[in-house]
């Protein structure tokens, strides 16, 4: 059996069910791939898991998935017990559990929610405490930094015992704050960024500009996989692929080239507004970095960010490459990013592109695109293809 501890849902007052029910709701579906039965319930304010005992390590793997998890604890679990049965049972959790012919450090910590046990936890604390030391020569006592620290459980009707904390990814249930579009590049940042607002309680759908045959259908594979990997963690995506080429040829054709980028992005955040509208999402989610590149300066995103009546959410606006890359590693992404197929944003790119555009002269060169753009637009939405991953 696992406890498993949360830490923000605690503080959501009247609320706190929906967030407590949605998680129990996404540790069952992280679950689901397990073969044994498998009981996910809720009682006083937290979370049990039971099944298999075999199939315990890969449960608390796919936990450590599952965003909103502060704690997973593996318990052992015991109907109502006598204080002689206790200490009997803690002896035993012990030599189960670690080594008992190395020195450990160690304390109890019990938890008495039978409040017609007979004794105070301090008591209980003190007397295990003192069995465990007569037991086990190796063991001494160290109250503020024990290396095992031994939870025991009184409750009305059960026991529990635990040492053993694993942490999880903290955060909020996913879908507990609603749905947003993120703009799924194949590169490093836009990933992170999906979890990133999943961490947030954010539920997913995904957008690629794709540039046939400027980008290939490899291009487009390392999107999906990207799109899988997130969800691991964000849940299911409906990825829109929308083929961008005739608008980027146009652009490419009609505007000075050193604005291409900018003008480019202006019609991503455009279209990707439209889907998100269509799937009832609150918010567009970028991977932009303030500064990282000439389209991603302050002055680039303010010219961006005009076309877009939404909130558009950028939460690694504040963060260093290096930083993103170290996420992008721990949660799987990097070696797919970095594989070396060609982005849209890459092929039609101007040797020196703007880096401070002036909002007034991209509208105007905009606005050489108006007689065709409505129908490049249209005929773009029509053909976006949306793979459910
Ligand atoms: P990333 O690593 O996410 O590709 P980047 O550093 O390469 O980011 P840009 O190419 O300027 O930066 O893109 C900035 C953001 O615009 C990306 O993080 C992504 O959200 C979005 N974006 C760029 N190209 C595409 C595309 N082809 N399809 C969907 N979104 C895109
Ligand atoms: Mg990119």
């Amino acid at each position: 059996m696992l406890l498993i501890k949360y830490s923000e849902i605690g503080v959501k007052g009247k609320n706190r069910y929906i967030f407590e029910d949605m998680l129990v709701r996404n540790i069952r579906s992280a679950l689901k791939e397990l073969e044994g039965e498998i009981e996910v319930r809720k009682a006083q304010g937290r979370i049990y898991v039971s099944g298999e005992e075999n199939e315990s390590e890969e449960a608390i793997s796919a936990l450590q998935k599952v965003f909103g998890i502060a704690w997973i604890c593996p318990l052992e679990h015991y109907g109502k017990l006598s204080f002689e049965e206790i200490k009997q049972a803690a002896i035993r959790h012990m030599e189960t559990n670690f080594s008992m012919d190395e020195p450990h450090t160690f304390k109890v910590h019990c938890r008495r929610a039978d409040k017609a046990f007979p004794m105070t936890s301090v008591e209980v604390n003190e007397q295990v405490g003192e069995v465990l030391l007569d037991q086990f020569p190796n063991l001494s006592v160290d109250v503020h930094e024990p290396e095992i620290l031994l939870n025991i459980e009184i409750r009305p009707y059960d026991v529990n015992f635990y040492s053993r904390q694993i942490e999880g990814l903290n955060g909020m249930p996913v879908g507990s704050s609603g749905k947003a579009m993120l703009l799924l590049s194949g590169g490093i940042d836009s990933p992170v960024a999906g979890y990133m607002v999943a961490k947030r309680g954010v539920s997913l759908d995904a957008i690629y500009f794709h540039a046939p045959p400027y980008t290939s259908e490899r291009a487009k594979q390392k999107v999906i996989t990207l799109a899988k990997i997130i969800s691991r963690y964000s849940g299911p995506i409906r990825l829109h692929v929308v083929n961008f080429t005739e608008i980027q040829m146009k652009i490419y054709e009609i505007c000075p080239h050193d604005e291409l980028t900018i003008i480019m992005r202006r019609f991503m955040m455009r279209i990707a507004e439209h889907f998100a509208k269509q799937e009832g999402c609150l918010g567009l989610v970028t991977g932009e970095s303030i500064g990282q590149v000439a389209s991603q300066t302050m002055q680039s995103m303010l010219v961006t960010n005009e076309v877009c009546t939404m909130p558009v959410y950028r939460p690694l606006c504040a963060f260093d490459k290096l930083d993103i890359v170290a996420i992008s590693e721990k949660i799987d992404a990097y070696e797919t990013s970095i594989l070396p197929y060609e982005d849209c944003c890459t092929i039609f790119v101007a040797k020196h592109p703007v880096t401070k555009p002036k909002l007034e002269k991209i509208q105007k060169s905009e606005h050489r695109l108006d007689s065709i753009m409505d129908e490049l637009m249209q005929r773009a939405l029509e053909t976006t293809e949306v793979i459910e991953i």
